[in-house]
């Protein structure tokens, strides 16, 4: 790995579910900018580890959307579908230090409880499935969960309840791995020190938090951005009609992505190629500048990032 001792690495790790939209441009335009303003290395993961939930060629669709806004990765893209064998490690481990193990509780079970896993299974200890349960889940076993970190955006975050400090799943009864697992272990693996992302993943770094620290791993630097909503509470996304890029208009989906950061673009830049917007934007970017929220509504007619009925 060429760039192993680097200060900085970011990364973007997109789930390849459908074309990347205007919400995801923030955080990959976001991730890119700080790793390029800190003059450090910015990867690009797929995180297809829960591949029923993936769209074949989505991945492509994103690489080549990527690609056409001028956001240029290094090294080879990651796929999570290739990593099993890390997690597996990660989870024998787990398992064989007890701080981990297997769940046998259903659904309905937890819903009974009011949603948040209560612990039922955790006294037990199981480091096997039940003979009767093969289909377990396996958990991590959090005695002194993590409960807060210093966001570089949102300032100190604190969650002391809930299911950000739940003993949460790390492989499901389907055997997929869990997204906190796969994204911890891969954030090792890439050795990356700065996390820039949507925060609709806020309460996630806590549980990932108390992951690194079992682990022994250094855990990175995090930047929670605004996502975008068409209202209160529902961020674009697939599910509700956020469109695919245009890659023909990529310099403005650019600078209306600059918009949403907060930015203050002149004029004149509109007129100019995806390199010379990104070239500006690195030289001015600034983190502080983020909207210290956890959401922007943004407008939903705007036929740039929302289809139209
Ligand atoms: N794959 C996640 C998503 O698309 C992002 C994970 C992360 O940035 O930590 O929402
Ligand atoms: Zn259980």
């Amino acid at each position: 790995m060429t760039h192993s001792s680097a200060a900085y690495v970011g990364r973007f790790a997109p789930s390849p579910s459908g074309p990347l939209h205007f919400g995801s441009l923030i955080a990959a335009l976001a991730s890119f900018l700080d790793a390029r303003a800190h003059g450090g290395v910015w990867r690009v993961r797929i995180e297809d580890v829960d591949l029923p939930r993936c769209v074949s060629n989505a991945d492509r669709w994103i690489l080549a959307t990527l690609h056409a806004h001028g956001l240029e990765w290094e090294g080879e893209v990651l796929y999570q579908s290739q990593r099993s064998e890390d997690y597996q490690r990660i989870i024998d481990a787990v398992l064989a230090s007890q701080h981990a193990y297997y769940c046998t509780c259903t659904r309905k079970m937890i819903r009974q409880f009011g949603g948040v896993y209560p612990g039922t299974c955790r006294n037990a200890g199981a480091t096997r499935p039940p003979d009767s349960q093969p289909a377990a889940s396996i958990r991590l076993k959090l005695d002194d969960p993590v409960v807060e970190f210093n966001d570089r955006i949102l300032g100190q975050q604190h969650f002391a309840s809930g299911h950000a400090i739940e003993d949460f799943i790390i492989q499901r009864k389907d055997k997929l791995f869990a997204y906190n697992l796969a994204v911890v272990a891969d954030d090792i693996h890439q050795q990356v020190t700065h996390i820039v992302r949507g925060s609709d993943l806020l309460e996630t770094t806590v549980a990932q938090l108390s992951l690194y620290r079992l682990l022994g791993a250094p855990a990175p630097e995090y930047a929670h951005l605004p996502v975008a909503a068409t209202e209160p509470g529902y961020k674009l996304s697939k599910q509700n009609k956020a469109i695919g890029l245009d890659n023909q208009r990529a310099n403005e989906n650019l600078i209306e992505a600059l918009k949403f950061l907060n930015m203050t673009v002149p004029a004149s830049l509109t007129k100019n190629n995806c390199d010379k917007i990104l070239d500006w934007a690195i030289r001015h970017w600034d983190c502080n500048a983020v909207p210290k929220t956890r959401e922007v509504i943004v407008d939903k007619s705007e036929s740039t990032y929302y289809k139209q009925k």
